[in-house]
């Protein structure tokens, strides 16, 4: 079963959802500092589990927060366990959410994403100087103290560059001594589009050699054996792993009436897709955690009930045959093969993945500001067809680099 007819409405899974998210602003605070409706909810919440997050020694939530979160979503997640926090350093003094806040500084764990300078990740370069600066202003910025982790967004081009290129480990050893970071971590994209590697082949060599400790990446059902693989290899040498990108075409579905007609059906009862693949993920034990982009309570509450559910049932995996299906022709699995093979080196997991964004998380003006930030988006197009065999997806590049050029363009 597929739809080609994508909705831009109102993000998350059920109209239920969407409703209860948006009538969330409205609602009082109680004396927890929770909105009251959230506070009478989260009663009964379940605390989230915690893994080891590799070699950094941190005991991190089995879902991790991160700073865009909506300020009534944060309280409650701290309240679900919610201990580590992507993407710290765009809080400042004065955002920095009370939750955290009001508890001992060693209760949650800080993450500061460092970027390329001189341009994008593609176009930019690493300068020690610079990233060491920007840490530091951050601390100061924010007001936290220290970042736990320092992480390298978007990664290494290539094996060669993180072999031979010291400035980002520089940078954090300089910080390290400081006592403004405590550990390293990475979050690693494919570079084969600028004839570079991909995400599992950079990260299989860093996950066997200090000073990295762990690592963010790709990965959701259905994704390719190699980073399946990757994440077994790096629980065996104490290597954390983080999945993001996780709901692939979810909130496309959530707006299609024929998959939620779909979904009525009793086989399904009691599943939903986002809630089955929280348990998917919560399944593969060799995983640390996994980052969900999470805008509403009902959204929160059922992704912390499904990971202390954590079995994935009979009906959880009919809902993901389902998604899968949904998925197949339509979603990106970010697997970059495609971009191997095309002449014209256009970034195509790149340009779908900003498609996400306006699909799926409804971030229509992000994924504009990202696609026209492009060297090279769909136009530059020929046309040959050389990548449509290569596509695990079986998506129709062409017709699809079309579509996100009208959308995006
Ligand atoms: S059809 Fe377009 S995107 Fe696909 S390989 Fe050819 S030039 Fe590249
Ligand atoms: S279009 Fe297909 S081959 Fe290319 S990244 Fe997406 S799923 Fe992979």
């Amino acid at each position: 079963m597929k739809s080609h007819h994508p909705s831009s409405s109102a993000g998350g899974w059920s109209r239920r959802q969407f409703i209860q998210a948006s009538a969330a602003g409205a609602v009082g605070l109680s004396l927890t500092g929770l909105p009251a409706s959230a506070a009478e909810k989260s009663a009964d919440l379940p605390v989230l589990p915690k893994r080891r997050y590799g070699r950094t020694g941190l005991e991190i939530s089995a879902l991790v927060g991160a700073s865009d979160w909506s300020a009534d979503v944060i309280p409650l997640a701290v309240k679900a366990g919610v201990n580590y926090w992507h993407k710290a350093q765009r809080w400042t003094k004065e955002t920095f959410p009370a939750a955290l806040k009001s508890q001992p500084r060693e209760a949650y764990k800080l993450e500061v994403v460092v970027d390329r300078v001189g341009g994008d990740h593609k176009r930019g370069h690493i300068d020690e100087e610079q990233h060491y600066q920007f840490v530091k202003d951050a601390v100061t910025k924010t007001g936290v103290g220290y970042f736990d982790v320092f992480k390298f967004h978007f990664g290494f081009h290539s094996l060669e560059e993180a072999k031979t290129n010291p400035g980002i480990v520089k940078a954090f050893e300089r910080l390290k001594k400081e006592g403004l970071v405590k550990h390293l971590a990475i979050s690693q994209h494919h570079y084969n589009d600028i004839g570079g590697d991909m995400a599992f082949e950079i990260l299989d060599y860093l996950s066997q050699h200090s000073p990295f400790e762990a690592a963010q990446f790709f990965y959701t059902y259905g994704d390719r054996k190699e980073t399946q693989d990757l994440i077994a290899a790096a629980k065996s040498r104490d290597f954390g792993t983080i999945a993001m990108k996780t709901m692939r075409g979810m909130g496309r579905a959530s707006g299609d009436k024929q998959m939620q007609g779909l979904l009525s059906d009793p086989k399904y009862a009691g599943s939903t897709p986002s809630t089955a693949m929280v348990k998917w993920l919560m399944g593969n034990s060799n995983l640390t955690a996994a980052v969900i982009a999470t805008k509403s309570f009902d959204q929160l509450f059922e992704n912390v009930r499904a990971v202390h559910a954590a079995t994935l049932g009979v009906n959880d995996r009919r809902t993901l045959d389902l998604l899968a299906g949904y998925n197949r022709g339509l979603t990106c699995l970010l697997c970059s093969d495609c971009v191997t093979v095309c002449p014209e080196q256009i970034g195509i997991a790149d340009i779908l993945r900003y498609e996400r964004y306006a699909l799926d998380y409804h971030e229509l003006d992000r994924a504009k500001a990202e696609y026209r930030a492009l060297t090279k988006n769909g136009t530059a197009c020929i046309a040959c067809g050389d990548c449509m065999p290569n596509c695990r997806a079986d998506i129709n590049i062409l017709a699809k680099l079309k579509e996100v050029h009208s959308l995006l363009g």
